[in-house]
């Protein structure tokens, strides 16, 4: 492709607008909790991009996690030097919390932001360039925003750049130029992105859509929509929010900004009496859209399904066409105990009681403690003799918190050969034993799925944790043949775990779906190492909806008794 052939794609999307976001300097003065922590976020982000210290920008992080979550206002605490009675702020973050207090802003973040442009290093990263090569473009073209990089790029100045050859001059030409949707280049985990695009929700008074409102495991699509007959005053409050440092495109109504990272974020702006079908336009999946189309304009999501005479959909069923009665899904509120979770004796970070309590707080009526074996290698695991020594304090939990009831549970390395990790006399005492392959994720199918079998034909064994060993984004699934463990499942009335953990969220919607249809009970578990872990919940339980699960399918629905008995 020839240069001005890029220059001619270029020219004609001026309605895209690289607008740099304003400096933090010249926005409010921070007054309330979230507002201080978004700036020391903002600080973290800088200082990351600066190279500096690794610890120092994490330690910033934390802080800014503590503040978002403390009690009283913290600008308070700061004038009456009673900050540093919070968690995790020291001296050195006190000094900068007292600079943002009193002067409404912290000069050296000012003064990298100045330096080191988070715009340029958004969009850079947005259109596939490393921070430290977008700071060096800014640099040797002596651009400063977003909008004048763009320029160079269309006066073919790129290449002048060391380091820059021709073919990465055409991979930022061809990003600036393309027409294709916005998506982020590697999909954020859904706690992230909840986190990104829950918050520029809120403040814009919007409503969640993308990937994210319909809990893909990975999020590529980021989308917000607001309702305001005006959308000037909307576009320009997302443009100043700290999570964006620039907007790539705007519209009237519609705009795309980019974090530092280069996720890029859509806010749409809907006409309020057509706000609902905005919002399932920008839910999606595009499948599910173009085969409900046309819509018609309606003020909520409910309004257009009525006058489709369509039944409303849940968001996790979006994935493919769909125009039927969907099934009653199951929900958090109908889970009745956790049975995968870790304490202090492997690699928790709360006691048996601690965790106990905290599942009783939730409502729940069991919670199952199950430790790592020792052949897990990475952490601390509990041998035969550690097990029984365990069951003294679980009994100890049992007597404080009755009737709730903390299980005698384990999650059993299975060996590379097929056997547990515990000997089964110990196996056999315990109440719940969740069966897990830690190492050796990459054998091949054959040999992987004896491996399972053979565990799984264990009397004692009632659940397959994790069962394809897939880190999202990290590493693949395993080789497991799933349908022949279905068969195993049938016969030996083992369940399959949907385990909770935001990277794992294993078994996936689609094979819950397949096991479910298969016939085979499975368990929606947290795998919580925290008290807050067990909030993970929310996480499996969405992937189970996402397999079309009822509260039938899902054993833990059930009340101990049944769970107790049932293989
Ligand atoms: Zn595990
Ligand atoms: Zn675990």
């Amino acid at each position: 492709m020839k240069p001005s052939d890029d220059m001619n794609r270029l020219i004609p999307r001026t309605q895209r607008l690289f607008t740099p976001r304003a400096p933090f300097i010249t926005t409010l003065r921070p007054v309330d909790n979230a507002q201080i922590a978004d700036r020391l976020d903002s600080f973290a982000a800088v200082l990351e991009l600066a190279d500096a210290n690794p610890y120092t920008a994490r330690a910033y992080r934390r802080a800014a996690d503590t503040i978002r979550g403390a009690p009283a206002p913290v600008a308070e605490l700061v004038r009456s030097g009673r900050v540093r009675e919070l968690r995790g702020i020291g001296r050195g973050i006190e000094g900068r919390l007292r600079e943002l207090v009193e002067t409404g802003q912290i000069a050296e973040l000012a003064e990298l932001e100045r330096e080191l442009a988070p715009d340029l290093v958004g969009l850079g990263r947005y259109l596939g360039i490393s921070a430290k090569r977008s700071i060096d473009l800014a640099r040797a073209l002596g651009v400063r925003t977003a909008d004048e990089l763009r320029e160079a790029a269309a006066a073919g100045r790129l290449r002048d750049v060391p380091g820059i050859g021709p073919k990465i001059e055409a991979q930022i030409l061809e990003a600036l130029a393309s027409e294709a949707e916005p998506r982020a280049r590697r999909g954020l985990l859904l706690p992230r992105a909840w986190d990104l695009v829950g918050g520029v929700a809120a403040a814009l008074g919007g409503e969640v859509a993308g990937d994210v409102r319909r809990w893909r495991d990975s999020c590529e699509q980021l989308a917000v929509v607001s309702a305001a007959a005006d959308p000037g005053l909307l576009v320009a409050r997302f443009a100043e929010l700290p999570q964006i440092v620039a907007v790539v495109e705007q519209d009237e109504r519609r705009a795309v900004g980019v974090t530092v990272e280069g996720v890029p974020v859509e806010l749409v702006v809907a006409e309020p009496g057509g706000f609902g079908t905005a919002l399932l336009r920008a839910t999606g999946s595009p499948a599910y859209v173009a085969a409900l189309e046309p819509l018609p304009d309606a003020v909520d999501e409910e309004e257009v399904y009525r006058a489709l005479g369509v039944p409303w959909c849940p968001p996790e069923l979006r994935e493919q066409p769909f125009r039927v009665e969907p099934p009653a899904l199951v929900e958090v509120d109908h889970i009745r105990g956790d049975l995968h979770c870790h304490t202090t004796w492997s690699d928790g970070r709360a006691s048996v009681e601690e965790m106990g309590r905290a599942a009783r707080e939730r409502g729940y009526e069991y919670l199952a403690i199950c430790d790592h074996t020792p052949a897990v290698g990475a952490v601390t695991g509990l041998t035969a003799d550690d097990v029984r020594r365990q069951a003294e304090e679980i009994a100890a939990a049992n007597e404080v918190l009755a009737p709730f009831r903390v299980l005698r549970g384990t999650e059993c390395d299975i060996l590379p050969d097929g056997r547990l990790d515990l000997p089964d006399d110990v196996l056999a005492e315990l109440d719940w034993v969740q069966a897990s392959v830690h190492g050796g994720q990459r054998m091949p199918q054959r040999e992987m799925t004896k491996r399972v079998e053979e565990a799984l034909r264990n009397p004692s064994v009632r659940c397959l944790s994790h069962p394809k060993g897939r880190m999202i984004g990290r590493r693949a699934e395993n080789a497991l043949d799933l349908e022949r463990i279905f068969e195993l499942a049938l016969e030996t009335g083992v369940a399959l775990e949907v385990n909770g953990l935001a990277n794992r969220l294993d078994l996936s919607g689609e094979h819950v779906h397949e096991a479910i249809a298969a016939g085979v009970r499975i368990v929606c578990s947290t795998d919580a190492h925290s008290v807050q872990g067990l909030g993970n919940m929310t996480l499996s339980v969405v992937t189970a909806r996402r397999g079309w699960a009822t509260a039938a399918d899902v054993l833990n629905t059930q009340p101990l008794e049944r769970i107790v008995l049932s293989r």
